[in-house]
């Protein structure tokens, strides 16, 4: 190494600095994953190279085994971590381990609390990576070369985790990385050769390369002489499987293990909550082992973040985030696909034309979506709430995305209901329709901008005296997903807002009685048409409504009042349609109304009533200012 070798003294990116900083303070509990992620990245880099080398051998060197080295030092108070992979470039360097490229990183820090025991568990969510290294080390030094370039052309990197890091030229013999951590004084068991190998046993052994550390010396023989013993290259033995996991029999691997891979394939810092490994033979021939996570990643619902699962061809690691594999609605998952029959050299503008891909497609989202099926029957535990707490509003596309799966993906959705009128959503369509009353044809359901509002909707007054249960939903994609659903088990859903209200069988005693009211209500109903003739398409005597005294319905066609004010909002201008009032006749207030003979009050009157029944379902007035003033105008009157 030259002294000059353009040395440089860089800051790190301040979001960087921040999750160092967190990262130190937050997981000094689990110091030992260090070692998981730092081999992990070496396991990946060797990925990596693999890949590159299937177009440009060269780039093997005269390395063609790929390893990994793991070596302590307890003088000096280190552990190292050494690759044969990709390696990096200066650049690759500065941008890999000074900045965090991750869209959304300022959004995730800022949603951290402060709280040690809570950040660990957000920061495991965002995957610590080589930064861990800081929670155990004074210092790390990282040097490495990218695999084709010239010996003199390696980089040396040094940081104390503090706010800076410098980089300089180094010469490197070998391609790829070797990560030196300079213990802390308390964090010495790391130098110690048993601790290592038992931490790297339990989290290492589904790595597909070999981890070598030194074999221990067997000092006999050289003492028994009374000599020295003989200076000679350090024999290396592997201390793991060494063998791709998904590739072993099920019967073979353990819990463990599969959990172990999990966190090594998502970088995630949890367990998963299920996996469902497979291996298909036949026309097509492929593994796969497939994870739902436990926590939604912080960038579940950014369109560029990382989705999908690992593509490998015969072993040969090809892809990160091969979308192709699985839909959209199933973006959460994570794992690995292992085809014997794509070619080495896919990319993923073939993949997305094969006709293989997609019949492997349709079995993976098949495999999915009964993994879901099994974790929602199982008996014991609440894994299936925690999934659906964390990526049901995702599985909610699935209708829409995928129709040929719509009634299995129906069965997996969960909502809140009248039944129990908690902001839970755990009741299934199947045990909606159990409980569903003699006569009943429908499905019906309540959207609203959120919980209170839906469960406190004047449209459920009719269902609640009736006890006929009815859904809330009160998630963005609810309208959507219900524009798709249409159906289940052979019953249409029925928005409570929307139409005219039919309950068929279970109102027909109701029935003249309804035409009894309408009739005798027709002269209200018409001054009403004449006073919000603007802000109505018709109004009409309602049978929803028991004590409220208005309630707004939309038309059949129209799109529903959430739809339009999620389009409002993503700054869609949205044909106006105007909805239909329905006045309850019977409330004092109405009955008010039709009393009322100064046509200006009756006006005032009406424009409340109208404004009030908006305001009920969560919507917004128009002219907030003009009702006030109307309201107060009334309150005056009262008060005279
Ligand atoms: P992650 O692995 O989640 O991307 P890390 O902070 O662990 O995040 O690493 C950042 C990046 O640094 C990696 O994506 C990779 O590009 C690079 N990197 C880390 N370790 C190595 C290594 N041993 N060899 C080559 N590149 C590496």
């Amino acid at each position: 190494m030259t002294a000059d070798a353009n040395k440089e003294t860089l800051g790190f990116q301040t979001e960087a600095k921040q999750l160092l900083h967190l990262m130190i303070h937050s997981l000094y509990s689990n110091q030992e994953i260090f070692l998981r992620e730092l081999i992990s990245n070496a396991s990946d880099a060797i990925d990596k190279l693999r890949f590159e080398a299937l177009s440009n051998e060269s780039l093997l060197e005269s390395d063609p085994d790929l390893s990994i080295r793991v070596e302590v030092d307890k003088e000096a108070n280190t552990v190292s971590i050494s690759d044969n992979g990709s390696g990096m470039s200066r650049e690759e360097v500065i941008e890999n381990l000074g900045t965090i490229a991750k869209s959304g990183t300022a959004q995730f820090l800022e949603s951290l609390t402060g709280d040690q025991q809570k950040d660990s568990q957000l920061i495991g969510q965002f995957g610590v990576g080589f930064y861990s290294s800081f929670i155990v080390a004074e210092r790390v030094e990282v040097l490495t070369r990218r695999a084709g370039s010239a010996v003199a052309e390696g980089v040396h990197w040094e940081s104390a985790g503090e706010a800076e890091f410098s980089i300089e030229s180094a010469e490197k013999a070998g391609r790829g990385t070797t990560v030196i951590v300079h213990l802390k004084a308390d964090c010495s068991e790391f130098a110690d050769d048993w601790r290592v190998r038992s931490v790297i046993k339990k989290y290492s052994d589904h790595i597909s390369v070999p981890v070598l550390m030194e074999k221990p010396a067997a000092p006999v023989a050289a003492e028994e002489a009374g000599e020295e013993p003989a200076v000679s290259e350090p024999e290396f033995e592997a201390i793991n499987e060494a063998t791709a996991l998904w590739t072993r029999s099920r019967s073979e691997v353990s819990d463990e293990e599969y959990t172990e891979f999990y966190k090594h394939v998502s970088h995630d810092f949890e367990e998963p909550l299920s996996w469902s490994h497979n291996k298909v033979e036949g026309k097509l021939e492929y593994s796969s082992l497939l994870y739902i996570p436990q926590r939604a990643p912080f960038d579940l619902w950014n369109r560029d973040s990382t989705r999908g699962v690992k593509l490998y061809v015969q072993r040969t690691f090809i892809m990160d985030d091969a979308e192709q594999f699985l839909p959209l609605y199933l973006r959460f998952v994570k794992g690995v696909v292992d085809s014997n029959d794509l070619s080495l050299n896919v990319s993923r503008e073939i993949l997305q034309q094969d006709p293989a891909v997609e019949s492997m497609r349709s079995s993976l989202t098949k495999r999915v979506l009964d993994m879901l099926g099994k974790l929602a029957k199982a008996e014991a535990g609440d894994d299936y709430a925690t999934f659906w707490k964390e990526f049901g509003q995702v599985l909610k596309e699935g209708p829409a995305e995928d129709f040929g799966n719509k009634e299995k993906i129906a069965k997996l959705l969960r909502f809140a209901t009248t039944h129990t009128d908690l902001d839970t959503q755990d009741q299934s369509l199947e045990d909606y329709c159990g409980r569903m009353q003699e006569g009943q044809e429908k499905i019906f359901y309540v959207v609203a901008e959120n919980f209170n509002t839906a469960k406190s909707s004047p449209h459920l007054e009719v269902f609640r005296k009736k006890g006929i249960e009815v859904l809330f939903l009160s998630d963005r994609v609810d309208d959507w997903l219900m524009n798709h659903l249409m159906e289940f088990d052979g019953k249409h859903f029925q928005d409570v807002a929307r139409g005219e209200l039919d309950l068929g069988e279970l109102s027909e005693e109701d029935k003249q009685e309804h035409e009894q009211l309408a009739k005798d209500s027709e002269s209200l109903v018409e001054r009403l048409k004449a006073a919000l003739a603007e802000q109505v398409e018709e109004v009409r005597a309602t049978s929803r409504l028991t004590d409220s005294p208005a309630c707004l319905v939309v038309g059949d066609q129209d799109m529903g009042a959430q739809m339009r004010r999620i389009m409002e909002a993503a700054g869609q201008s949205m044909p106006k349609h105007k909805p239909i009032l329905e006045v309850n006749p019977r409330h004092p207030l109405v009955e008010k109304l039709d009393q009322e003979a100064d046509e200006d009050r009756f006006a005032d009157l009406a424009a409340i009533i109208f404004d009030q029944a908006n305001l009920a379902e969560g919507g917004q007035l128009e002219d907030p200012a003009a009702y006030v003033a109307r309201l107060n105008k009334l309150l005056l009157e009262l008060s005279h």
